[in-house]
């Protein structure tokens, strides 16, 4: 395990993070919480092809993976903060005038 001493250490807010935007067929943006980027490719995964047995998404149409804010981010990390709530919705505009991930 050379070289692993002192990884764990690592702040983890200030590491990248990712979080799957999927519009459904309503046209509602749904938002994951923060993934490290194969867990965000894993569920962003399960949502466009959910396995057998796994929890039942709606149907999604598009699905972004955009890197979070390392140090502010107002998407959901189950802290719930105001300001958040009222900067994720400028925040999620920006995201989908991005390529999206994955598009019906
Ligand atoms: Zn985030």
């Amino acid at each position: 395990m050379a070289g692993e001493t002192g990884r764990h250490r690592r702040d983890v807010a200030a590491a990248p993070h990712y979080h799957v935007i999927a519009e459904n067929q309503e046209g509602e943006l749904i938002c994951s919480d923060g993934f490290t980027w194969p867990g965000a490719q894993g569920f962003a995964a399960d949502l466009i092809s959910p396995p057998a047995g796994a929890p039942v998404y709606e149907p999604v149409q598009t699905v972004w993976i955009v890197q979070g804010e390392p140090l502010r981010c107002p998407l959901a990390h189950g802290d719930n903060l105001p300001d958040d709530e009222q900067a994720a919705p400028g925040f999620l505009e920006r995201v989908v005038q991005q390529q999206p991930y994955w598009s019906a």
